[in-house]
């Protein structure tokens, strides 16, 4: 069993004293609160978190990693909390400690193959400092060091686990001993009848082989030092599971694995063109395997591993694999991310992650001849912290969205009608605002309701393409039928005013012929079109009448019916707004010339008021816009007058002739007498507020004329 001198011993070489009395006093305290708990295997409970520790501090990890490692089951399985670790080790220490509770808490296990990449990606991003991956991966060593312990079906688990989810991630990082190690002991268990034939041959070809090794291994010594290449040469056997996916890939027997040696160079020059010069005296001594040579110093991996690789044919005529690189490109081969993760000059890590992403860099950048390190950077960045969301379904699956996602965009990622339908959400368990950010590890449950729809305000929030353009997609349809409802309203009351029936019309030749002149297809459109005011009904009925008939008539004065629907609005631009059913305020009738603003009403399009409407003033703030008059064409719009005159007979002839000299329509009219006086309200048709004022002023010259005012309310 490891003692805490050990873990001392093998730190003291690059840590300062007083970081060691933090790590003994770690020690002293993961003791205490793990003390009379037990592993499967009989070993008190403690052994655990000090292998992980021994493995980190021989990664030469900084020691709130070697901590870490000491505390990490410490909030999960005993009664301490993060702010007892805070308080006791700082914060550098329970983050990471807090870090590997959240992890830990989260159970992966065997998943289909589409899921791993994604269960992957979720711990990079909950790893948001690196040392919680490089503990979770040490942490992960050891149980799997210790699996034999497990029942079988925990055995299989935990080992698919480590095959499919944690070996990637080892690679990634580019610690190829970890790599190897898990993928060995995986194998071990998820194969166990092919991993023992296996590692039994291997044994039994043991002494040969290193004889034929050493033969290998002094040849090419002796080539390197004709040409004064300095360098060692390893030759090691490969991995099992390596030569287990050979065989399998390549669908060949044991005997048929040739190259069951990796050899190596390593080159004592940091110089790459030392890598090549050493390529081709092995070239020039044995012949190469056509197709066989990959350059991965000019072409690095995504994990920035960077080696020249051959196969050639051998002395016996057999294949042999040799891998050529710079010492430096080795400790990186081997150790990966955690190569550089060094203490030095006394200056302690934080967990800053820019921080860690310049010290890469730096690394980085001392190897010579990378092609451009911050395209690689860019990639590793990207691998480690990315701009994903990673969470859990109620089944267990995990989706990934851009950071910022909300149930919403869960919802609709689900599919369509969860959508639209939903009402509520819970996050693990809990009851959240529909606008809530989502939390790497969530696990989500969306509630929907039949019949219910999205809402306009949801475009606010989301931030996935398929949520934005699927509420969109909603909206527009309503927009469209409830403008088609309008339209065809419109139509009617239009149409009737020249006692012509729009039904009469809506299969006729005759209306089929106007539909390019508004650019539609079909008769649905030009209705809409109509709902939507971009086209007048006026206009549409204007081609079933005759010259005279479009003139203007006399003054229809008779009571009308007061309009259920607002008016459709024309030659109005909005503001950041478009495509949008645009109508007027009943309660102010705004008209050009008039100060105004939008109200976004919800599913109905935009209402414009006038900006001193007393209504507008008691409604939701966010949702008034900026809005504009933009006249392109004269429209008419109604507006509300009264008129108090004289009490005389025909004044409301003598008005209503007043209004029609400026070839102004008059839609409703109506007076009222008493003994003295006579109140007339008018809804006149008017371009602008400049008409208006105009027609006003003429009114106000009668002679019969008390008093002259608009009325905002119809
Ligand atoms: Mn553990």
């Amino acid at each position: 069993m490891l003692r805490i001198t050990d873990i001392l011993d093998k730190t003291q070489s690059y840590l300062p004293a007083e970081e060691l009395e933090m790590i003994e006093k770690a020690y002293v305290y993961s003791a205490t609160v793990h003390q009379g708990q037990v592993r499967l295997s009989g070993e008190p409970y403690l052994t655990h978190p000090m292998e992980v520790a021994g493995i980190l501090a021989d990664m030469k990890l900084d020691s709130a990693a070697v901590i870490s490692g000491l505390l990490h089951d410490t909030v999960e399985d005993t009664l301490t909390t993060q702010e007892h670790i805070e308080e006791e080790f700082g914060k550098d220490v329970a983050f990471l400690v807090g870090g590997l509770t959240k992890l830990s808490l989260i159970s992966f296990g065997s998943q289909e193959e589409r899921q791993a990449e994604n269960f992957r990606k979720m711990i990079l991003a909950m790893s948001a400092d690196i040392r919680i991956l490089l503990v979770r991966l040490a942490d992960r060593i050891h149980n799997m060091r210790t699996l034999q312990y497990q029942p079988q079906d925990r055995k299989i688990y935990i080992a698919k686990e480590t095959m499919d989810i944690y070996a990637p991630l080892a690679n990634r990082l580019g610690i190829n001993w970890m790599k190897m190690e898990l993928e060995d002991l995986s194998f071990q268990y998820l194969y166990s009848a092919e991993y023992s034939e296996l590692s039994r041959r291997v044994v039994k070809s043991d002494e040969s082989r290193n004889r034929y090794t050493e033969e290998v291994k002094s040849i090419i010594r002796s080539e390197l030092e004709k040409y004064s290449i300095k360098g060692e040469v390893e030759g090691r056997a490969k991995h099992l599971y390596s030569i287990f996916k050979k065989m399998n890939e390549q669908n060949i027997k044991f005997d048929e694995v040739y190259d069951l040696i990796a050899f190596r160079i390593i080159l004592d020059s940091d110089n790459v063109k030392s890598c090549y010069e050493a390529l081709s005296t092995v070239h020039a001594l044995w012949k190469p395997v056509p197709g066989r040579f990959k350059d991965y110093i000019a072409m690095p991996k995504a994990n920035n591993y960077q080696s020249l690789h051959t196969t050639v044919v051998g002395p016996y005529g057999e294949r042999v694999e040799i891998q050529i690189r710079t010492r430096t490109m080795h400790e990186w081969a081997e150790k990966g991310i955690a190569a550089h993760w060094r203490y030095k000059e006394g200056r302690a890590y934080t967990n800053n992650e820019d921080n860690q992403i310049k010290k890469l860099r730096e690394t980085l950048e001392i190897q010579q001849d990378i092609k451009d390190p911050r395209e690689f950077m860019s990639n590793l960045k990207l691998a480690l912290f990315p701009e994903e969301v990673y969470v859990f379904t109620p089944n267990g699956d995990v989706k990934a969205f851009p950071k910022g996602a909300t149930p919403i965009d869960f919802a609709y990622s689900v599919h369509t009608d969860v959508g639209n339908q939903c009402i509520g959400a819970k996050v693990n368990r809990n009851i959240v605002p529909l606008r809530y950010e989502l939390q790497n590890g969530d696990r989500v449950e969306i509630t929907t309701q039949a019949g219910h729809h999205p809402s306009k305000d949801w475009l606010k929030f989301v931030v996935t393409t398929r949520a934005i353009s699927k509420i969109r997609n909603w909206i527009n349809l309503e927009e469209k039928k409830s403008s088609l409802d309008l339209g065809r309203d419109l139509l009617d009351k239009e149409f009737k005013r020249h006692n012509l029936k729009f039904g009469n019309y809506v299969k006729s030749e005759e209306i089929k012929k106007i539909f390019t002149e508004y650019s539609v297809n079909s008769l649905d459109d030009l209705i809409s079109q109509v709902g939507f005011g971009r086209v007048s009904p006026k206009q549409i009925v204007n081609h079933f009448l005759t010259d005279e008939e479009i003139k203007p008539a006399e003054p229809i004065i008779e009571k009308v019916k007061k309009k259920t629907a607002a008016t459709p609005s024309l030659g109005i631009s909005l503001t950041g707004i478009e495509d949008v059913m645009v109508k007027f305020a009943k309660c102010c009738n705004p008209i050009p010339g008039d100060e105004i603003a939008g109200y976004i009403s919800r599913g109905r399009g935009v209402t414009v008021h006038t900006r001193n409407c007393p209504h507008i003033k008691n409604l939701d703030v966010d949702r008034i816009v900026i809005v504009e008059w933009n006249v392109r064409e004269k429209h008419a719009y109604p507006v509300h007058i009264k008129v108090v005159c004289g009490d005389r007979k025909g004044v409301l002839t003598e008005v209503s002739s007043t209004i029609s000299s400026f070839d102004i329509n008059i839609s409703y009219a109506q007076v009222e007498t008493t003994d003295l006086l006579a109140t007339c309200h008018f809804v006149i048709d008017v371009n602008d507020l400049h008409q208006l004022n105009q027609v006003q002023a003429a009114i106000k010259q009668l002679k019969i004329v008390k008093s002259i005012e608009r009325i905002r309310k119809t």
